[in-house]
């Protein structure tokens, strides 16, 4: 391990090819003792990194804006929202920690309200301190602790590149990798914090991601496709019985991307839950986003910029092997 590593301005992989066994590995040694934890950045580092797995362009690269805006945002709602501690030393705080709770005084936010309902001029400001900080003392962290091996980051560039057999390992282990880092996470949030709310910690740690609200995406949703919905084609009359559902499932996903929302009636949402939808949607979603990239309107957003048909069908398949293959079909009388 490379004591230093952490002060790298750039890091290169220094191997093209990782097994399974070798990936494992490492992320045995990111969960021990052995690795140095004193805060708990690499945590929400894989967080962060899972979270935005399908937000990475054709090089497999994803730029700091996309990681840190996840990563102040997790944060953002562990540290103002729920009053956690982020460091192994009661009394003191982490960088972090320092830098969103000046932020929390300087423009007096009532510790109710979560990342999203934040503007997003205070969102940009957040995430472009944090990036800062991030860059010399979380970037090099894990890339020391996995030999440098899993990614190449450059401070200067504000991206990382993900070693391609490290990218397939996450995808296939999505699930598990997500579990296994809240759990780790939580443990260390219990550990060292005496005087927070620690109640339902696990809980906590896995709806840190989630967002108040997906009007946002309601609101163009609607302005394209009205309030039809997108499973059984009934036009949804009540303003209330509209939903914003995720097509792959936001359990699997943790992320809000436009191109895996659709609006949904009440019946459909509810059947549907935590399921995928059989195939014929996933050709369906397929043709809606064709439609969508086509609209100057919302394909410069950064999420549509980095969309594409193959990612999609890859995110699909790869939620069936990690077990959503209990596949929903909308009630006989509501099919189109
Ligand atoms: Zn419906």
């Amino acid at each position: 391990m490379l004591a230093l590593s952490h002060k790298l301005q750039v890091g290169e992989m220094t191997v093209e090819y990782l097994t399974d066994k070798q990936i494992w590995g490492h992320f045995n040694y990111i969960f021990s003792p052995k690795s140095k934890n004193s805060t708990t950045y690499k945590f929400v580092l894989i967080k962060s990194i899972l979270e935005n797995l399908y937000n990475v362009n054709e090089e497999l690269e994803l730029t700091y804006d996309i990681l840190y805006t996840s990563f102040s945002k997790i944060y953002w709602n562990l540290v103002v929202h729920h009053n956690l501690n982020q460091i192994n030393m009661i009394g003191k705080k982490a960088e972090v920690q320092k830098i969103l709770l000046e932020i929390k005084e300087k423009y007096m936010i009532p510790n109710t309200f979560v990342f999203d309902k934040l503007s997003n001029d205070l969102q940009i400001e957040i995430t472009t301190k944090v990036k800062k900080m991030a860059k010399l003392n979380v970037m090099g962290a894990i890339y020391g602790d996995t030999d440098n091996t899993i990614y190449d980051f450059d401070n200067k560039r504000e991206s990382i590149k993900i070693n391609p057999s490290f990218y397939s390992f996450m995808q296939r282990f999505q699930k598990v990798l997500t579990y296994l880092t809240n759990y780790h996470l939580a443990l260390f949030l219990e550990k060292f914090n005496q005087n927070g709310d620690i109640t339902n910690l696990l809980m906590k740690v896995e709806n840190v991601s989630k967002r108040s609200s997906l009007n946002e995406f309601y609101i163009l949703l609607s302005s394209f496709y009205n309030d039809k919905c997108f499973y059984c084609g009934k036009e949804i009359k009540k303003k209330g019985s509209i939903h914003v559902d995720h097509f792959i499932p936001w359990s699997f996903v943790q992320t809000d991307q436009l191109w895996n929302l659709v609006i949904s009636c009440n019946s459909c949402n509810l059947a549907k839950n935590d399921k995928l939808a059989v195939e014929q949607y996933l050709d369906s979603l397929i043709d809606r986003n064709l439609d969508l990239t086509q609209n100057s309107l919302v394909n410069q957003r950064l999420d549509m910029k980095v969309y594409t048909e193959k990612k999609l069908i890859e995110l699909y398949n790869y939620s069936k092997e990690n077990g959503f293959t209990d596949l929903w079909i909308p009630h006989k009388k509501f099919q189109i």
